[in-house]
């Protein structure tokens, strides 16, 4: 079975946030100061990197989640309206003793 060789669809640039100080690394610009050259994934980035403001490395970074503007809005839903409680009794419907 000879599946076609397509090419990956290349992946949107992601950001990620460092733990320690806030600086947010974009692969898209890469981080020329510190020898990465704009394009450079994270998983790219050699551990021995150093953050530009603090010092620590990759490992301290966290996937920043951008808003997507591709993705839908979020639909709310519309609050259901509270049911309301019956007033439900029991009808008095017992046949009387015969005495
Ligand atoms: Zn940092």
């Amino acid at each position: 079975m000879s599946a076609p060789v397509t090419a990956p669809a290349p992946a949107p640039w992601q950001q990620y946030i460092c733990r320690a100080c806030g600086y947010v690394y974009n692969e898209a610009d890469g981080d020329p100061d510190g020898g990465l050259a704009p394009g450079t994934r994270f998983c790219d980035i050699p551990d021995d990197w150093a953050c530009a403001l603090c010092g620590v490395t990759k490992l301290d970074f966290d996937l920043c989640a951008a808003p997507d503007p591709a993705a839908p809005p979020t639909r709310r839903q519309p609050a259901a309206p509270p049911a309301p409680s019956p007033t439900w009794r029991p009808l008095a419907c017992w046949s009387a003793p015969i005495s």
